[in-house]
Order: C-alpha cells, then structure tokens, then sequence
C-alpha cells in the first residue's frame, strides 16, 4: 500500500505526519519504506536520521544531434511540448535544462540522427532510518530547474524493492512535482493548519487529488484556537477529516531539536496510531 502525505502549503507538519506514521508502523512490526519526494528541500532525514548505505547519481537523457545527418525538417521541435528541442534559421538546437527525457524526439526523427546523452539531475540516497524502516531519498542538484525527472527516478528506485507499505512524502503545493509523487499512490493523507492560508491552499491540493481520482482525508495539524473554522472548511468540502493534532509545545521543542514526536512526546503515539489504521482502512475502502 502506498500513502502519501501532502499538503497545499508548505510548513504545516507534512513531514512531521509522514515520518510519525513511518515510525509507528514500524513499532507495530511492518515492512515499511519512506520515500521522501520533496527531491528540492528533502528534510525527513532530519527527523529519522537514516544510516545511509548507498548513494548514486541519477542521471536522465536528453537528446544529442549529429548535425552531419540533420535535414533541419522540424519533427522534433513539434513533438516537444516543453520546447527543449526547436530548429531555428535551419538549425537544430536543444536546451538540456527543459528536457523532460520522454524520448519522443528520438522516435520522431525521420533521419534517425537523435541519439542521448546523459546529464547529472541529483544523487539518490537509500538506507534504514531511525525504527527500523527501509529509505530513500532524492537531492536535486543544486541550480537544476526540473525536479519531476529526479522523482520519477527515485520512485523507481525505490518500486524496485519490495515492501508492504510504503509512506511517500510530497513536494508542497499542487504542480506537476506533487502529481508526480502521488500519481500513482492507494490514498492521498492531506495535512492542513487551521488558518486561513492553510484552508486556502488545502483547497487547491484536494481539487488536485479529486482530478487524479485519488481517495484522500485530512489531518488538522497544530488544530485548536480557530473556533472550528477548519472543520467547518473540511465539511463544507466534503474532505474526511481523519484526525485533529493539538498545537503542543513540548511537540514543537522536539521539533526545533529534530526528534520525532512519537518518540520524544509519547503521548503523541495514539493519534498516530489512529491515522495509521483510518487511512489503511480508508485505502482498502477504496480500493474495493
Ligand atoms: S526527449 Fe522529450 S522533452 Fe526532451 S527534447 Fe526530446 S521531445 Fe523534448
Ligand atoms: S527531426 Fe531529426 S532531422 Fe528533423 S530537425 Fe530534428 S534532428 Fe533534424
């Protein structure tokens, strides 16, 4: 099963959620990857603190042309829907920075004359983080523009082993990096704050998660002192709120000193386990 845990926003406890559920089900004996897809600003290795026992480059193609062979016929720059490939003034030239590496030009050659490349997009790290669950994570390179690349490849990496449950943690937002991660996912675990802000872009990443047909819920992270403005959102929505974590400060000192809540504030551990079993429920539910 794979669940990944988004949020519209950035800063309201995605990571924290994502790497809580990883650990409490690990504690409750599973078989459990973390794959951390938030390849630009990855930080769940802060919280589980992975002993990492290897490391790779990821590379993606792009295309190279013989220009000895190149009749200058335009094919490749109409297939190119991110304009990494265009023929200009009888030339053809390619941008590898926009590349999406579909291959497309390749095919649409009629001379054959597109072979690839390989470019540097990040490193791929993988290992057993803190509780014992199976790792991976992504780092774009520094000054790389395009992280869907890299996340393909570090989701099939990590597809590449096998493991019973797999917790995905997004990219924020609702662009195509997010849809990347979650894509392909049993059920979508949204994760709000009670503020406006929070509500707004929690909006926008459910439209995104009901336009990939995808089950979802919400957790109202750091929820209290809104006078139940966001349960009212989730209602009105139609968003299954599948629990409320109370603003805590001993939660927020053990994540100002990079501890997981579920280990540093025991208390934490049953709202944990609550989510766990709701949104594996929830999945199965859907799934049917
Ligand atoms: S591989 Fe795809 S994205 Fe890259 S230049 Fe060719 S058509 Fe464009
Ligand atoms: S499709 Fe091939 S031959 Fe035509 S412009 Fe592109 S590289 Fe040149």
């Amino acid at each position: 099963m794979k669940i990944a845990v988004a949020s519209g926003k950035g800063g309201t406890g995605k990571t924290t959620v994502a790497t809580c559920l990883a650990w409490t089900a690990r504690q409750q004996g599973r078989d459990v990857l973390y794959l951390d897809c938030d390849v630009e600003e990855p930080n769940a290795h802060l919280f589980l603190k992975p002993d990492i026992t290897e490391t790779r480059k990821l590379t993606i193609p792009f295309p190279d042309v013989d220009e000895s062979r190149c009749t200058a016929c335009g094919e490749c720059d109409r297939i190119c829907q991110f304009s990494a490939i265009i023929v200009m003034g009888g030339k053809c030239m390619t941008f590898p920075d926009m590349c999406h590496a579909c291959g497309g030009c390749m095919l649409a050659c009629p001379e054959k004359c597109i072979t690839e490349k390989q470019r540097e997009v990040g490193v791929l790290e993988t290992g057993v983080a803190l509780g014992g669950a199976a790792f991976v994570h992504g780092l774009l390179r520094v000054g790389e523009a395009l992280s869907v690349p890299l996340i393909r490849e570090v989701k099939k990496a990590a597809w590449a082993q096998a493991h019973d449950l797999v917790i995905m943690d997004s990219p924020p937002g609702t662009s195509c990096p997010v849809i990347a991660t979650v894509r392909d996912c049993d059920y979508v675990l949204l994760v709000t704050e009670p503020t406006p802000f929070g509500l707004h872009d929690l909006g926008l990443a459910a439209d995104m998660v009901r336009a990939l047909k995808l089950p979802t819920g919400v957790v109202i992270n750091r929820a209290g002192g809104d006078d139940g403005l966001a349960l009212r959102f989730c209602r009105e929505h139609d968003l299954p709120v599948i629990a409320e974590i109370p603003e805590d400060r001993k939660v927020a000192q053990a994540y100002s000193r990079g501890l997981l809540p579920v280990e540093a504030v025991p208390e934490t551990q049953q709202v944990f386990q609550v989510i766990l079993a709701a949104v594996e429920s929830a999945a199965k539910e859907a799934a049917l």
